[in-house]
């Protein structure tokens, strides 16, 4: 299967629709093969199908975690993508972790002490809704520690997802590329109706002023940050109905490559009966 969503090692990333480090197929109003939102269903449906089986066996075989982390700028669709994506697996298995503004408990320890926290468990399927890479993106366009400190925090994510990944947990990282046009919909749509103003606050607006900041900021990360064990994907997310369906894509490869056997029964079943 094509995978140009991939970042690879040592990748040049440019986010804004030129220059080099340009590729189409990571552009937000990407749709690949499909026009429209109707395409979409029956496959998604069908991956939705396989990714319950491979869940199921995930959890039986408890070797591997999977954790999921979903970045990019307000309104990018983290949310709509956990509701419709993780709309196909049983939510006994799953843990959805929000990164907010850290707590005075979190900020008085080093940046990844509340992500180890949160990695999932053997067995079970972890998201972050942003995530560590908060402290190398609002971080560094807000100033909020000196450079010399988020300069080296690329490599010290690289290590720590290293260790997860030797250690069982798969990491699959998306990032949800929308338009600066997208975004402006969105928190309009979000303004003119009363039903979605709970979702919309002065801080999104005011966010928007640092667009450019934040790409550059992106760049870096996805950049510096896409490794063998754990690379960034760049997800067309303009259309959501296509930002769905390629994440579930992803998601079910990756499981189904772990080649995850169920366990050997415990006991003898040939000579169990029940009365
Ligand atoms: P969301 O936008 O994800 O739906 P919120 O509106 O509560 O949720 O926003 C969470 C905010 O917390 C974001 O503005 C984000 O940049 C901020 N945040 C997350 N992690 C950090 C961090 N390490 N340092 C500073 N701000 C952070």
């Amino acid at each position: 299967m094509e995978r140009p969503f991939i970042v690879k090692p040592g990748d040049n990333v440019s986010l804004n629709g030129v220059g080099e480090g340009c590729n189409l197929k990571r552009t937000p109003e990407y749709t690949g093969a499909y026009q429209k939102k109707g395409e979409t269903k029956k496959p998604l449906k069908k991956l939705h199908k396989q990714m319950l089986k491979l869940q199921e066996l995930l959890y039986a075989e408890s070797q591997h975690a999977l954790l999921i982390i979903l970045q990019g700028m307000d309104t990018c669709g983290k949310d709509g993508t956990i509701r419709k994506v993780m709309a196909g697996i049983n939510v006994q298995g799953c843990d959805v972790v929000n990164f907010k503004v850290p707590s005075a408990d979190e900020i008085s320890r080093d940046f990844l002490w509340r992500a180890h926290k949160a990695v999932p468990q053997k067995g079970k399927i972890g998201i972050f809704n942003r995530s560590h890479y908060e402290d190398v993106l609002v971080v560094r366009v807000h100033d909020l520690v000196p450079k010399s400190i988020w300069k080296q925090r690329y490599q010290q994510i690289n290590d720590f997802e290293k260790m997860l990944v030797e250690n069982g947990t798969v990491v699959l990282k998306f990032f949800l590329h929308i338009s600066k046009d997208e975004q402006k919909e969105r928190l309009e749509s979000r303004i003119n109706d009363p039903s979605k103003h709970w979702k919309i606050t002065e801080a999104d607006i005011r966010e928007r002023a640092y667009w450019d900041d934040y790409m550059q900021a992106y760049e870096a990360a996805l950049q510096k940050c896409s490794t063998d064990w754990a690379p960034w994907h760049i997800i067309p997310a303009n259309k959501k109905w296509y930002r769905n369906l390629v994440i579930t894509e992803r998601i079910v490869e990756t499981l189904e490559g772990l080649d995850m056997k169920f366990p050997k029964p415990t006991s003898d079943v040939s000579i169990l009966s029940v009365d």
